[in-house]
């Protein structure tokens, strides 16, 4: 995206430029006009009707609920044409609040009762709904609000006869500014009108910045007040690999992004040449390069740039948005299709990773004052065995059809291991009965993202296949910091030299073991970090696609000598800055056009 426009300059030469910084929700640099997606609120005159009217206005009702379906299902059905279904599956949690009997019914009696105009009835219900949800301390049923308040509007304006402007019928390139963005909003998105969003509230795992990274449109989220500051046709840049954005930006500091933005692409573009190389060092060592995943859909984009497997499927994002609980006969499609798409290159599903900040209203799980340190993920799975069994069905059959591999999160210990595998060899002898066909080696594995599974590696190594290092949780555990928490972000440090420790711990644990050992938080895409990953020894690396290229090129830019070397210089400093300076360092050495 180039903007040189001179006209741009003249008409904001008086105007300051704002610098502000938010959460990097989905990288990428864009410069853009701003598009000021619109608040809207609606104020409604408390209208008396006559006893004559009600059977109209609950027609009007009845016709507006009736319209607001057939335009839900128009944009999902467009969504699932020109992207996939996946995206388009969202729309099911707003076709559901559209068929909410409570809702209708008490709209309903009140116009009765209390002879008001439907309009009026119909917000004062919705936002009643709102306040007792907000009072709901489950993340989940919290994050259902947006869905709610976004339904509510698509029938308001169909009552009222008032159109919004969509994101679907946006014919110009902008940058939308909004409050927050529903997950219809984000789905709506495509490359070829939204060139990025920033929005004032949201963190990194939601499912606006998850719906950013598999779009790949550069984001900002969190910026606190940047609706208040920013008006349409404003001149906005986005960076959302660091988080600047900055409003009506000088000359300079537009030229100096544009070459940023010149860099990028061209950086991006030779690095795509790797994607048919083998991702091995200069000494020939060879490393695995893997793709986070969350929708099938993400596999075509995975190989486009060189993974050469799916290091990590985030099987959950099946639960989510979903009325009932995902068939064994809709996952095994799903995994079929990804691991044949992949073949023969490796898939490993994850099991599901509910709880902690992922919740799925109808399993019912209980509000917890410490999710993150509650009933997730593993935990659950053993003691829903008949929900844990429908998914591990589902897996094996379909590694009838490529080369799948399980893993199990959030292990604390080896008998968790111990009682999942039973209860794998228990759908396998259900399957066996049955005559399906599945890869009898199936091989498993568990992700070490607990510090107890990473002290315990070489125990937890005689279990398993394979080790997948979880980082994202690795941290937040080990140093004690809640990982959606802005306030304590700072904290969050990767280079902590308790956390390489951990690492090295289990890499170790794992080599000594004969297994391999993989990584798939999001501090394997991190550039800075892979020599001293490469050098501990790492056997793979799991990142979301459009990270690969780069890690990709440093890897070949390396022996596994020199790796080990910086790895093992690495470990003596106390202090994550000294590792991070260490690190930046040897990567600016080794290749300094990253840094330019
Ligand atoms: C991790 O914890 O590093 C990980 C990859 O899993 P998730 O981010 O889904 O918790
Ligand atoms: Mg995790």
């Amino acid at each position: 995206m180039k903007m040189s426009d001179k006209k741009t300059d003249k008409k904001i030469k008086n105007i300051p430029q704002i610098s502000l910084g938010g959460i990097p929700a989905s990288p990428g640099v864009v410069i853009g006009k701003v598009f000021l997606l619109d608040n809207e609120e609606f104020s409604i005159p408390k209208r008396k009707i006559k006893e004559r009217d009600i059977a109209y206005e609950i027609a009007r009702f009845e016709e507006a609920l009736i319209q607001t379906r057939s335009d839900i299902l128009k944009i999902q059905e467009k969504i699932s044409r020109e992207m996939d279904s996946k995206h388009a599956e969202i729309f099911g949690a707003y076709l559901l609040v559209l068929e909410d009997r409570m809702v209708i019914e008490e709209v309903i009696s009140r116009i009765k009762k209390e002879k008001l105009a439907v309009e009026y009835v119909f917000l004062d219900v919705l936002k009643n709904y709102a306040k007792v949800f907000s009072k709901i301390k489950d993340q989940y049923l919290k994050e259902r609000i947006s869905d709610v308040e976004d339904v509510g509007k698509r029938v308001l304006r169909n009552l009222i006869g008032k159109r919004k402007d969509s994101l679907l019928d946006m014919k110009d390139k902008v940058i939308v500014v909004a409050y927050d963005l529903s997950p219809s909003d984000t789905a709506s998105m495509h490359k070829k009108n939204v060139l990025g969003f920033v929005t004032d509230i949201g963190g990194r795992t939601s499912h606006t910045a998850i719906m950013a990274k598999s779009l790949e449109i550069p984001a900002v989220v969190g910026l606190e007040n940047v609706t208040k500051q920013t008006k349409t046709g404003d001149l906005l840049i986005i960076d959302g690999s660091s988080g600047a954005v900055i409003i009506n930006p000088d000359r300079k500091t537009q030229d100096k992004y544009l070459n940023k933005i010149e860099r990028l692409e061209k950086t991006g573009h030779d690095l795509l040449n790797l994607k048919d190389l083998p991702c091995q060092t200069k000494d020939s060592v060879k490393v695995g390069l893997g793709a986070n995943i969350e929708f099938p859909s993400e596999v075509e984009s995975a190989i486009a740039h060189g993974a050469d497997g799916i290091g990590l499927y985030r099987s959950e994002f099946f639960y989510l948005d979903k009325k009932n609980l995902p068939s064994e006969e809709e996952q095994y499609q799903a995994y079929k299709d990804v691991a044949q798409r992949t073949k023969p290159g490796l898939v490993i599903v994850r099991t599901m990773d509910l709880g902690g900040d992922k919740f799925v209203s109808h399993l019912e799980i209980p509000y917890e004052m410490n999710p993150f340190l509650g009933w997730r993920a593993i935990r659950f799975s053993l003691a829903r065995p008949e929900i844990f069994k429908v998914q591990l069905r589902a897996i094996l059959r379909a590694s009838a059809h490529g080369n799948l591999k399980i893993m199990y999160p959030m292990i604390s210990g080896v008998e968790e291991v111990r009682q999942a595998n039973k209860i794998l060899e228990e759908c396998k002898k259900e399957l066996q009965g049955k005559k399906i066909d599945f890869d009898e080696n199936i091989e498993v594995g568990v992700m070490i993202e607990i510090p107890s599974a990473a002290i315990i590696a070489d125990t937890l190594a005689r279990e398993v296949k394979f080790f997948s290092i979880g980082t994202n949780d690795l941290i937040q555990y080990s140093l004690a910091v809640d990982r959606v928490n802005e306030k304590i972000a700072y904290l969050y440090e990767p280079s902590h030299p308790a956390v390489l420790r951990l690492i090295k711990m289990a890499i170790d644990a794992g080599h000594k073991n004969n297994i391999w050992v993989g990584m798939c938080g999001e501090m394997a895409g991190e550039p800075h970090f892979a020599l001293i990953l490469l050098g501990l020894g790492l056997d793979e690396f799991s990142m979301s696609p459009i990270a690969i290229p780069q890690i990709k090129k440093i890897i070949r830019s390396v022996s596994f000598e020199d790796a080990k070397k910086i790895a093992e210089k690495a470990l003596e400093f106390s202090t994550s800055k000294e590792v991070e300076d260490f690190a930046r360092h040897q990567l600016k050495k080794l290749i300094p056009e990253f840094f330019e």
